[in-house]
């Protein structure tokens, strides 16, 4: 009854009868003031009664649009967050496709759209994913590899998993795992072939040596025993190259400095003076302007170097001598570091080849001059890790210049030196 308009002027009637405020009866008032007594409370009783209204809908309506200003903020908050998040997904080296129960794609974030789209094999990956994506809204968790013909060239894996309403997909670019990997079980082959060679070459030797023990023949006991020299130093200069490898992998260029050229030559080259002599193979290295500088760390520079000039001097016959030069192409900023020889060269095939690990043009002389495969490996490592690179001019017979390319330095006086 509340919501009449006269019941709360009925229950005011009744709390407040007339007759008790008043010295006069109700049946003492005529009908005529009665009737307008009557009219004028039923008006009062309306009015209380609207104002009543209006403040029940007023404190309504300030309680809707509050209930609507925190709805609204919610919802902002809601879609505030919701950017953060696909903003933050789209920094993941990981591709995201989100779709609901009905298969319908919800997000998909920046890494995913570059794996997938605009791609010649586009339709390939797709497909995958479709697959991957249904069979996740029904429950399995499944993963496709696929492999995606360039240019780039790339191998995907596609996983998927059920959400509580829908499916999400995680596509990873495994191209460059792949291919270390590869790189990885062709070292380990490498090496293992390698090692396995002086290693054979030793165990043969130490059994020919107990067999002639009893023949007492200095000579064929002395031979042997130079072998098995020769093999133990073979096998000594792969590990040392090894750990040379490992080390220069490891590169940190925090550590560079600048460095004079003339002092990292004349080291290197003091280096090579015994194995130079031994072979009778002159070094000489020519003038180098004393301003010439480079940045980087010396022990790998120096190692470049050494092993260019190790290899001139193994390659070259008696007499032929090594030149060292260097300068600088001003324009492009850098400096380049030139070992001639006159040995004997290498054929146009094998020129490109021969900076990777283990390659070798000639096995048996590389073999009786004790070659690891691994100096020129070590050499372009070197290059690479100082923004440089390493070169190679060569005519069969005539000789071969490798040139070392490096970004150059400040002026002497400009940094600190190494
Ligand atoms: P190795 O230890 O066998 O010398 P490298 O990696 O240093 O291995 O060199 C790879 C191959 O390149 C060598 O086996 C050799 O055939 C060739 N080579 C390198 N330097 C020279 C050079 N100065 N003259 C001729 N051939 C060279």
């Amino acid at each position: 009854m509340p919501d009449q308009p006269w019941a709360g002027c009925a229950r005011g009637a009744r709390s407040a009868p007339l007759g008790a405020s008043d010295p006069y009866h109700l049946h003492a008032v005529d009908p005529i003031t009665f009737s307008a007594f009557g009219t004028g409370t039923a008006a009062i009783c309306s009015s209380v009664w609207l104002h009543r209204r209006l403040r029940v809908a007023r404190r309504g309506r300030t309680d809707q649009d509050r209930h609507l200003a925190i709805a609204q903020r919610s919802i902002d908050e809601l879609h505030a967050r919701q950017q953060r998040i696909l903003t933050g997904l789209d920094h993941l080296p990981l591709g995201l496709v989100v779709t609901d129960v009905g298969a319908v794609e919800a997000a998909r974030n920046q890494a995913a759209a570059t794996l997938l789209g605009d791609h010649p094999s586009q339709a390939v990956a797709m497909t995958a994913l479709d697959e991957v994506l249904t069979e996740a809204r029904r429950g399995f968790a499944s993963t496709q590899t696929v492999e995606l013909y360039g240019p780039p060239r790339r191998v995907i894996v596609i996983s998927g998993a059920r959400l509580v309403d829908g499916a999400v997909a995680v596509i990873e670019d495994v191209t460059e795992r792949r291919r270390i990997d590869a790189i990885r079980r062709d070292f380990v082959s490498n090496i293992s072939h390698e090692l396995r060679t002086p290693v054979g070459a030793l165990l043969l030797l130490s059994e020919t040596l107990s067999d002639s023990a009893d023949d007492e023949d200095p000579a064929v006991v002395r031979q042997l025993a130079s072998r098995v020299e020769l093999e133990a130093n073979r096998l000594t200069a792969m590990v040392d190259d090894l750990l040379s490898l490992a080390r220069i992998e490891a590169n940190d260029p925090s550590g560079y400095v600048t460095l004079l050229v003339s002092d990292l030559v004349h080291e290197a080259v003091e280096r090579s003076e015994s194995s130079s002599e031994r072979h009778g193979v002159p070094i000489e290295v020519m003038t180098i302007a004393l301003g010439l500088t480079v940045i980087g760390e010396r022990a790998q520079l120096m190692s470049a170097i050494h092993n260019l000039l190790e290899n001139a001097i193994k390659y070259s016959d008696k007499g032929l001598p090594i030149v060292v030069s260097a300068g600088a192409n001003e324009g492009a900023h850098t400096v380049w570091i030139a070992v001639s020889d006159r040995g004997i060269g290498i054929p146009g095939r094998d020129r490109e080849r021969i900076f990777e690990r283990f390659y070798r043009v000639d096995r048996a002389r590389a073999r009786d001059t004790g070659g690891t495969g691994l100096g020129l490996a070590i050499v372009r490592h070197i290059a690479v890790n100082h923004g440089g690179d390493v070169t190679v001019q060569s005519l069969e017979g005539e000789g071969s210049t490798f040139t070392l390319r490096l970004p150059q330095g400040a002026a002497p006086n400009g940094a600190p030196h190494g």
